[in-house]
């Protein structure tokens, strides 16, 4: 919880990466706590708001999901317009996703923000058996950018906390 005198940073986020990699999921999952199977690419109302409370400071997320418009592999200058993080998602039952993954971080990057704190993560790591993507592919691609790598599950909800807790901490640094 929130004290009084408590540091509040607002900060926008933004999530990107080809349609069907979860990202709708990954963001129901930390502010519904819940999976809903058999969703609709559009469904994502677009915006959701959520509190993380660190020792530092809290930060309150102001999360931007897409509502289908990643199917033309870019998103309008006002969906990235003030973000102060991203998270930029593939499927690790998809090469092509990974593949695209390179061109959401580039697409990030022309935003140009130098202090964006951005995060890689391979989404459906609970479908091991229909794996395509090693996890020292997402490692060494987040090593070249800066980012932060996590393997994620909405399904199973592994990792996604430990995702929106170090992007929280390295927000607190970042202010
Ligand atoms: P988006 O298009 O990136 O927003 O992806 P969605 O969140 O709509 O998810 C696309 C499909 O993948 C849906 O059928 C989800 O139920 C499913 N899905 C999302 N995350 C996971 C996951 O971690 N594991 C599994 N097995 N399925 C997932
Ligand atoms: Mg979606």
């Amino acid at each position: 919880m929130a004290r009084p005198g408590d540091k509040i940073i607002q900060a926008k986020l933004v999530l990107v990466g080809d349609m069907g990699t979860g990202k709708t999921s990954l963001v129901l999952r930390f502010v519904k706590g819940k999976f809903f199977d058999l969703q609709e690419p559009t469904i994502g109302a677009a915006f959701f708001t959520q509190i993380l409370s660190l020792s530092e400071a809290t930060v309150k997320f102001d999360i931007w999901d897409t509502a289908g418009q990643e199917r033309y592999h870019s998103l309008a200058p006002m969906y990235y317009r003030g973000a102060a993080s991203a998270i930029v998602v593939y499927d690790i039952t998809s090469r092509d996703t990974f593949v695209r993954a390179k061109k959401w971080v580039q697409e990030l990057k022309r935003q140009g923000n130098p202090n964006l704190v951005m995060a890689l993560v391979a989404n459906k790591s609970d479908l091991e058996s229909k794996r395509e993507v090693d996890i020292q592919e997402g490692e060494q691609l987040s090593l070249e950018h800066g980012m932060f790598f996590i393997e994620t599950s909405a399904k199973t909800a592994l990792n996604i906390n430990e995702l929106f807790y170090e992007i929280a901490k390295r927000l607190v640094k970042a202010n």
